[in-house]
């Protein structure tokens, strides 16, 4: 049965992927519901076995579920591993979605990316662009299951009438992220890089690119807050932006970024490495129109990012020699 508001209240919540940047700020937030929260580790159940997702769902009966376990990486690791990213992921929506059908699970949401767009879509991007053209290739792999994702949603709502939706999120950042220089995204990259020049005192640090590229930046926890509330207020075959409408420059990152950690250096641009594509800006009125807004803006969510850095993942990182420092 459906219905809008879902009442989350005393529900049994199966996270999956809870280990995850995203699975973990789900389970932060989710501190606030009044819900019985479930969770397996990968070495208990394999998400990619049909068999054994059936089993646990079976036995747990869970009424909710928030799909946001996923195989994820960046560029590189798109291009090294296709068959895993293609495979592990197309695996895992379609175990959990057809076992939370014959399970009759009230409501699941699926959590994909923006990436699902086309190369080349009209700026902001809307919901509707989905599928109007070719996608960026170094991602493809990813964004095919992401899609296939959202189209089992679809199906099972319309065949079977199951309250299945999907969001996409823009560009993340905040609590749990990678800071792997080579496979990171832009703000952790620039944040270590910005941590380890003030530390070596250096008088410069490297930003990839031109500096002209336009991003746009969503907290975690913002995420994790639009994904609560599109539970409880959303329900609907279209899949859902989630994002802040609000773009800034690399260059304009970099120097807040900077400006976070206390580093007074130089930037210098690297034009030997890509800028990517010109623009990305997701268009939230679908979701601003039903209520949600984002609440952490960039400057004060990369000082929570920071402190996180610092408490957390700084001093293993700086343990490693800084070999890559460009
Ligand atoms: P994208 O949004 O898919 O392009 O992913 P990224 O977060 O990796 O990159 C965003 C932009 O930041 C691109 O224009 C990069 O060239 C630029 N950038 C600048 N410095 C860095 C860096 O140190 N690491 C990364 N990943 N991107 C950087």
């Amino acid at each position: 049965m459906i219905s809008t508001p879902f009442d989350l209240t005393g529900k049994r919540v199966f996270v999956a992927g809870h280990r995850g940047m995203v699975g973990s700020a789900l389970m932060r937030r989710l501190e606030r519901e009044n819900v019985d929260v479930r969770t397996v580790d990968r070495q208990h159940v394999d998400l990619r076995d049909q068999a054994a997702v059936n089993c646990w769902i079976e036995t747990v009966k869970p009424e909710v579920i928030f799909l946001a376990a996923a195989k994820v990486g960046g560029i590189f690791a798109n291009n090294r591993y296709p068959a895993d990213f293609l495979y592990d992921n197309l695996m895992i929506e379609a175990n959990v979605i057809h076992a939370a059908y014959e399970l009759g699970v009230e409501k699941l949401l699926l959590l994909g990316s923006t990436c699902i767009y086309p190369k080349l879509s009209p700026q902001p991007i809307t919901e509707e662009a989905l599928l109007t053209g070719p996608l960026e290739p170094t991602n493809e792999w990813y964004a095919i299951a992401k899609i296939a994702g959202i189209k089992l949603c679809q199906a099972y709502r319309r065949q079977h009438g199951c309250d299945f939706i999907a969001a996409q999120p823009t560009n993340l950042y905040g609590p749990g992220d990678n800071f792997d220089l080579e496979t990171s995204h832009v703000v952790p990259a620039l944040m270590r890089k910005a941590h380890e020049a003030k530390r070596l005192a250096k008088p410069s640090m490297t930003v990839w690119g031109t500096g002209t590229p336009l991003r746009e930046f969503l907290h975690v926890d913002d995420l994790a807050d639009a994904l609560v509330f599109l539970m409880k207020n959303y329900s609907g075959e279209m899949h859902i932006n989630c994002g802040t409408g609000e773009e800034i420059s690399i260059a304009n990152l970099a120097k807040m970024i900077c400006r976070t950690v206390g580093y007074n250096g130089g930037l210098e641009f690297d034009g030997t490495r890509p800028d990517g594509t010109p623009r990305k800006l997701t268009d939230v009125s679908r979701i601003n129109a039903i209520g949600w807004h984002h609440k952490i803006e960039l400057l004060e969510g990369l000082e929570g990012a920071y402190q996180w850095f610092l408490n957390e993942a700084a001093s293993s990182l700086s343990n490693e020699a800084m070999t890559q420092t460009r």
